[in-house]
Formats: structure tokens, sequence, C-alpha cells
């Protein structure tokens, strides 16, 4: 018979798979036992939604039988079942597209062995190649009279034919690998070992997975002097079978939590923070949460679906339950089970539950005081956390008009001047000076860009703390903030810094008003670039620098021209050229009004371009200006 061939996609993995990368190849095991489950869930919420399908929730079950004559194992469920085209679909292919180029792209820097490639890409059924030369899986769907086998030793391809099975469900038989040097592949048939990987991993599985295993026993009428002993056969089943989110919090061990996790939500590490939950009252749910560690690789794009998995009394009802989640914690894996929900939910009804929506909000207070509490005592961690989803939750704060600040004000950080590590604003109003009205932050690509601003050189100066806003949403969630415990944001680039006495800025003021011809004579020589030039005090030692008028600062405006379709919005900051009064470059202008005007134009247009490099605006018409720079030095 011809072999089919395997999509191109699947034998890339498969010969990863083959080749196998990873360490923990027993992890196949937990793999095929969920698939297994997940079959069984199926048939299981049909017989309960459909009159039709009559099958006795007692009668399920996951089977391993391990030959080791013949080096196979076996892992039998009586599930759904697969019809040819569906084993044909669901093992001649893998759907998830995208999931190979983003691995040869992240994996390039790590070390081959960190790399989990089963859990990143939820491709359970090919990790069974790890352990096994051939496959076998003979399948029969609820319903139908016909059986179907599926074989294949690898790239090669695979072949479908007719088979025969007795009641409908699928059987998964591997043949194992030969021993060698460093791999022992013969452990998976003992009894044992098979134990212990359910025992780790599949615990929890609602339906009970047994196994049949040899027990000796004294020999009836055997004498005590010379007792004779004989084998039999027993079943025994392997797991628990209670739910992990059922059973006693103490009960669980971080490692069994992180396994679920793990197998569940196919992650490659261990989660950074477990989250229980258990209602009474009006709404009775217990929830189950995980913080990860990471951003799935998808995370900031469309295609990242978030939502919890809806259960009803233990049976899964609905796998991303997007309406349990709001935006800003939409990272949070895990679950929600309810024995009130009815089984018959669809999304249109959910939507419109007042249950649901009371869990939702339910759900959303707990994670936040999760997250309030790993920032209290665990800051490495929550930095960790932050920098993977810290950006989903400054766009939580922008979103909806500002709606959620309440949720998320005492969640994020930033950049600040008071240390390298990044603060909260609760942090930061405490460390204030006590005549200090406001809160100061300067924005930049990176932190040392903003560092280096003239303005918040200035203002750390004056023994005040900066924020550094290196981040494009930063500035958007600070001005939809508004203020903090009663303190306003201020961005040192915009003009009034008011740091300096009464007396300071009376001088200032004279300084402007007595050079009001010259300042406007370099404005108009500037040109369109500027809306004002003034004489400052507040750039430390720099001789000038770019401020901000108005609603929109530089940064933002920059933001804003790089977001597609505004590229011609024409928004635009209202920039102020800043002289620095003291510095020796006022004087060198004072003298060139009274002297040399053609000159002190085109000063002006290098002063302006260097403030604008300073910055960090960088320069508009750089051989024009590269032209006047040289054109001055042939002078
Ligand atoms: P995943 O489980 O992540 O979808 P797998 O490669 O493990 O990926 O399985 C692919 C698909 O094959 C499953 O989604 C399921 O539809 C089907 N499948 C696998 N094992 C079984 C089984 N024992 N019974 C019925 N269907 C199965």
């Amino acid at each position: 018979m011809a072999k089919k061939q395997f999509k191109t996609e699947s034998k890339k993995l498969l010969d990863m798979m083959i080749n196998s990368i990873y360490t923990h190849k027993e992890i196949f095991l937990r793999e095929l036992i969920s698939n297994a489950s997940d079959a069984i869930d199926k048939l299981y919420f049909r017989s309960l939604t459909d009159g039709s399908v009559e099958v006795a929730r007692d009668s399920y079950e996951i089977r391993l039988i391990a030959d080791k004559q013949a080096r196979t194992l076996e892992v039998r469920d009586n599930g759904c079942g697969m019809t040819r085209e569906e084993l044909e679909q669901n093992l001649g292919t893998i759907a998830k597209s995208g999931s190979l180029d983003f691995k040869k792209g992240e994996a390039a820097d790590e070390p081959a062995e960190k790399v989990d490639i089963i859990g990143q890409f939820g491709v359970g059924f090919y990790s069974a190649f790890m352990v096994s030369d051939h496959i076998t899986v003979t399948s029969r769907a609820f319903g139908s009279d016909e059986a179907w086998k599926w074989e294949s030793s690898g790239v090669d391809g695979y072949t479908v034919e007719k088979a025969e099975r007795e009641g409908f469900g699928t059987s998964v038989l591997l043949h194992l690998r030969p021993d060698a040097e460093e791999e022992n592949y013969s452990e998976f048939l003992e009894d044992y070992r098979l134990k212990g990987l359910i025992r780790k991993y599949s615990d929890y599985i609602r339906y009970p997975i047994r196994m049949t295993v040899e027990r000796s026993r004294r020999k009836e009428g055997s004498s005590d002097d010379a007792p004779e002993y004989e084998q039999y056969f027993e079943d025994e089943t392997l797991n628990r079978m209670i739910p992990i989110w059922k059973r006693d919090r103490s009960e669980v061990t971080d490692e069994e939590y992180a396994n679920f996790y793990k197998e569940k939500y196919h992650d490659y590490e261990d989660p950074l923070r477990v989250i229980r939950q258990k209602a009474e009252g009006v709404y009775e749910y217990t929830a189950l949460m995980f913080i990860p560690a990471n951003a799935p690789y998808n995370y900031y794009t469309r295609d990242y679906e978030k939502g919890l998995q809806l259960y009803s009394s233990g049976v899964m009802i609905m796998d991303k339950c997007a309406e349990l989640l709001p935006d800003y914690f939409s990272f949070v894996k895990g679950l929600v089970d309810s024995a009130d929900l009815s089984l018959n939910i669809s999304r249109e009804t959910l939507q419109q539950t007042h249950q649901l929506k009371a869990i939702a909000k339910a759900v959303e207070k707990k994670i936040a005081s999760e997250l309030a509490d790993m920032l209290a005592s665990d800051r490495e961690k929550y930095r960790i956390f932050f920098k993977a989803f810290g950006t989903q939750l400054k766009y939580g704060l922008y979103a909806d008009y500002g709606m959620h600040r309440d949720v998320l004000k005492d969640l994020v950080l930033f950049e600040s001047s008071a240390s390298e590590e990044p603060t909260t604003l609760k942090e930061y109003v405490s460390r204030m000076r006590e005549d200090q009205k406001k809160i100061y932050f300067a924005a930049g690509e990176s932190r040392s860009q903003a560092e280096l601003l003239p303005q918040a050189e200035a203002v750390v100066k004056k023994g005040c703390e900066v924020l550094y806003l290196t981040e494009e949403v930063d500035e958007f969630a600070l001005m939809m903030l508004h203020e903090y415990e009663g303190k306003e944001f201020s961005n040192v680039s915009t003009d009034e810094l008011d740091l300096g006495t009464e007396e300071e800025k009376e001088t200032v003021k004279k300084e402007n008003e007595n050079n009001k011809d010259m300042l406007s004579f370099i404005k108009d020589a500037i040109g369109e670039g500027v809306s004002d030039v003034r004489f400052t005090n507040t750039l430390s030692g720099h001789p000038v620098s770019i401020a901000t008028e108005g609603a929109l600062s530089a940064t933002m405006e920059k933001t804003l021209e790089r977001m597609p379709g505004t590229e011609n919005a024409g928004v635009k900051a209202e920039k102020v050229l800043q002289i620095n009064m003291e510095h020796p470059v006022a004087e060198k202008l004072k003298s060139l009004y009274g002297e040399d005007k053609e000159k002190l134009a085109k000063y002006s247009k290098v002063l302006y371009a260097a403030a604008r490099l300073i910055s960090g605006l960088g320069v508009e018409d750089p051989s024009g200006l590269g032209e006047l720079i040289t054109g001055l030095m042939l002078d």
C-alpha cells in the first residue's frame, strides 16, 4: 500500500521528535493519556446533552497494556474515537501553523536541550515518536461500525487501512525503540515505572487509568512451614481521579500543580504563581489559575486568545471562556469549575449570564490581589512577571478611558532615577520631597536617553526623582491616570518645571522680556519647527533643549507618527527651543544679534538641530544641516 506523506511542517516536527532534543522523554505518556481523557470527555459531554448517546459513566476507562515480549505499550480508551478522515486529519498533519517558524527563530540562541518543543506546540501525539520506532493507532468512532488503522514509522509517511476493533474508542500501540547506551526505553514496560508516571503527571485525570498487574499470594492450603506462592493478575487503578482543583490545597505539591499546568496549558516552564480560589455564597465555584513566567510567542499579537476553561462539576464545557478575563489579565491561564453552570451553555447565552459576570468580577479581584501580594512579598518574581506582561497592564491603564485605573495603578512599574530597580508610583510618592508637588517623568527610547535629557538632569539635581518612561505606552498610561494620590504628573520636557524660587523665576522672566526681539528673530530663522524660543535656567549645564507645550509631547508625537494610518494626520507637538541663559552660548547670541544677524540666523538653525538631538528627536534635514555646518566652518 502506498504511503501517504505527512504535511511538510509535520515532517520537520517529526524529525525533531525522532532525533529528540527533549530530555524528559517520559512525558509522552502524559500526552497520550491526556488525549484519551479528552476523547472520553467529548463522548461523556455528548451523552449528557444528547439523549441518543447512552454510555454508562462508570464504563469509561483508559487502559495501559505493556507487553515485554512484543516490546509494546498500548494506551487504550473508550472515548469518542476517530473516523478515517479524522485519523488522517488529526495525525497526518499539525494544524498549528507558524509554530515551527517560531521554533527556528527562538531556539537559535538557546541550548537545544532546554527547549521543550512538545510543550511549546501542543503536539502531544507526536511526542510518542521519541520513544517508539513504530506506532499503530486503531480507532472506531462512536456510532460507526468501521474501525481504521493508522500506522507510521516516522518521517517516511503513514498508512491508513481498514481494521477490526471491538467497541468504540482508540488504541495507541507503541513499539518501543531498542535500548541504546544512554537511553533505556524498556523501562516504559515496567509496572513500577508506569505507575510512577501516572502518579506524577496524570493523577487528576477524571477517568480510571487501569493496568493489569501481576501479584503473588500464598497458595491456599500450603502449610505454614513450607508456604507456597502463586502468581495471579489483578486490575489496578493507578490514578486518584480527583481533579487537582478539587483536592485540598495543602495536599497538592507545587510540583503537581506545575506538572498539571505544563501539560494542560502547553508551557515548558513552571508557572510563576498558582492562584486558587474557592468561592462560596450566591455563586459557588472553584478557580485554579496560573501566572506564566513567559509570554507565549504570540501573546502581543491578534492571534492570542485569552480565556479560562469553564467546567461544570468537573466536565469541561468551554475551552477558552474569554468573558472570564479582562484584557489586562489575558495572560492568566486556568479554569473555573462551578456546579451551578448549565451544560448547555452556549457562547451567546454565556455573555448574558449574571453568574458569569459575577464570577469574572471576583476572579479579576483575586488576580489583582495575588499580583499585589507578589509585588509586596517577592519583588524578584514580580520583576520577571512584569517583564513578560507589564506592557499589557499598562495598556489596561490606558484602555477604556482609564476605567481600570483603580485595579492597575499600583501594579505598574517604571524605571526611575532613584534606583536601577523599577519603582511603583506609591514608592515614588513616598520618596517625594516635602515641597515637591508633582511626579516628574522624562520620556526616551531608553533609560540612558531619558536620563540625558537636560531637563531631567536639572530635576534630579534639584533633588527630585524622575521616572524614565521608555515604553511607548508609558506616557499614554500616565496621561490617562492623570494623577496619583493627588499628585499630578509632569513631563520634564514640557515647559513649566516650577522648580526654582520666585526670585529665580522673576530673573528668567526679565531676561526673556529684555531679549524679546532677539528671541523672536531666532524663532523666525528656524521657521516652522518651533512655536517659541525662550531663555531658561532649568537645563543643568546643557546649552539648549526642546520642550513641548500643550497636550501632546514629543515622544507621543513620534509614537503616533509610527502608528499605521496616521502618517498624515498632522498631529504635532508644540515645540519650544529652550536656551540656557547661564550658558556662554547665550552671550554669543546676544552679541551676534547686534553685530551679524546673518550669522545669527545660521547659528539658530544649528542650535535648533543640536537641541533636537539632545532631546532624542533626531534632525529633520541632515544634509541641509551638514551643509550649514561646513558653510560656517568656511566663514
Ligand atoms: P492536541 O491534543 O494538542 O490537539 P495531538 O497531536 O495530541 O494534539 O492530537 C491531535 C488530535 O488527534 C486531537 O486534537 C484529537 O482530535 C485527536 N486524538 C488524539 N488522540 C485521540 C484519542 N485517543 N481519541 C480520539 N481522538 C484523538
